[in-house]
């Protein structure tokens, strides 16, 4: 790799960007139309909150790679953290084998869980799979303890849980697209947030009537992300609490992107005073820089797999699961929390968010404005060319990726206030350029 940019380097500029034409007609880019999309932006290196482009351009990112990468990107102490285990141990399979980074790691999330009782790490390597574990752990509770029908799970309109069957089932229909892969999916049970009287009593409704098929009741606590960026109280949260308690369900905290100080509180289930049976953390576990999620669960859960019968153990195990480089780059991601002011940050984020995007309420295609922590959302009545107005961002030299009819930023917490500031004012530019609906 190394060797190669040297030599190319050599050659000059024109070499450099060969990769692009030979490699990207082999290329399948996610959540995009090929034949319509816009060629892909070709990235050669990050740091802090800039995306270096190949031909020289410079963009301040808005996004944090899918809300990823909190400490800004290449941060020098995670980088010696991985560097150090990548020259010790990359990777050893977890199975009959641990290992420091993950030991440690695993000690630590449970701390800083705060008391919660959640107190068993299953570590995988994707959000989508730490849901699975989730539901699976969740599903075969009620089989272990002797009750085999209970296993569906209530879920939330407008909710996301990722891309694989057992995650799309329990995610909002329309988001994933159901439609398409009826057959394959396991018919769940979407609801909505029990946010008021009447969905609060549709919502028992659905408890009473099929309790006893039902399983757990999993939800993104405090913001429903990919699904919308949609916020809600903490008192939904206790409502759920108190009638999974009343049905006797178990109840997932999906953290994916809540976790890690994005909404304001290091965990959103410590800002709301609940405390879910399991929780899955993933996205800006390592800091964007190395693939790993858990699955973290009580020891009311992890006491029904507990036994002499191996039929009760928990048949999971990624191949990756507990990368150690992973581990390391984790292990490194929370001394920045413990060392570094990022709450503070994520406070001083959520004022200049609202001073800058609180303006957009006067433009006639916005419908809202909001902000939680470090997510700043303007939602529009609708966005007709999701490309075309991405493209404008990128034009504005920032990295903005607009998704439904909402634009949002999710930056860093270590950005600048001045890299801030570009960033809501390309946001407030964009939006009064929009045509009037
Ligand atoms: C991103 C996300 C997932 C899926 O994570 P992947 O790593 O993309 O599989 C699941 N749940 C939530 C809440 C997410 O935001």
């Amino acid at each position: 790799m190394s060797r190669n940019t040297s030599e190319n380097k050599q050659k000059g500029q024109a070499a450099d960007s060969s990769w692009y034409e030979k490699g990207l007609r082999h290329i399948w880019l996610p959540y995009a139309q090929m034949k319509l999309a816009s060629p892909p932006l070709a990235v050669t290196a990050s740091r802090g909150s800039h995306i270096v482009l190949a031909d020289g351009r410079e963009l301040i990112d808005g996004i944090a790679s899918w809300w990823t990468a909190c400490h800004g990107y290449n941060h020098p102490h995670i980088r010696a953290a991985v560097e150090r285990q990548l020259a010790q141990m990359p990777h050893i399979m977890f199975g009959g084998m641990v290992h420091e980074q993950a030991l440690t790691l695993a000690k630590r999330l449970v701390e800083i869980l705060g008391r919660t009782g959640l107190d068993r790490v299953f570590f995988s390597e994707s959000g989508s799979v730490a849901v699975e574990v989730a539901l699976k752990m969740a599903v075969q509770y009620w089989v272990n303890r002797g009750r085999p029908g209970r296993s569906r799970i209530v879920a939330f309109a407008g909710g996301y849980h990722g891309d694989t069957t057992g995650a799309m089932a329990v995610s909002d229909p329309q988001e994933s697209m159901h439609a398409a892969f009826r057959g394959l999916l396991p018919q769940q049970l979407i609801v909505d947030l029990p946010v008021d009287e009447a969905s609060a009593s549709a919502f028992e409704a659905v408890l009473a009537r099929h309790a006893s098929d039902i399983a757990a009741i999993i939800v993104e606590p405090l913001v429903q992300g990919a699904g919308g960026m949609r916020f809600h109280d903490t008192e939904v949260l206790r409502t759920l609490r108190a009638a999974a308690d009343r049905y006797q369900l178990l109840l997932i905290f999906d953290e994916i992107f809540t976790g890690f100080g994005r909404t304001g509180s290091l965990f959103a289930l410590q800002a709301a005073g609940v405390v879910p049976d399991i929780v899955t953390l993933s996205k800006a576990l390592t800091g964007g820089t190395l693939p790993l999620a858990a699955t973290i669960a009580n020891q009311k859960i992890f006491e029904a797999f507990w036994s002499d019968d191996p039929a009760k153990a928990l048949m999971h195990g990624p191949t990756y699961m507990a990368n150690a480089l992973g581990c390391a780059a984790a292990n490194a991601s929370l001394d920045l929390f413990e060392r570094e002011p990022r709450l503070d940050q994520v406070a001083r984020i959520s004022r200049l968010l609202k001073e800058g995007l609180e303006p957009c309420r006067k433009f006639s295609r916005v419908k809202n404005v909001r902000v939680m922590g470090a997510i700043g959302v303007v939602e529009l009545d609708r966005i007709e060319n999701l490309n075309e107005l991405r493209q404008r961002f990128i034009a504005k030299g920032v990295f903005v990726r607009p998704f439904g009819s909402i634009v949002y930023l999710t930056p860093a917490f270590t950005i600048t206030e001045e890299e801030l500031a570009k960033l809501t004012d390309a946001v407030r530019a964009v939006v009064a350029e929009l045509p009037p609906g």
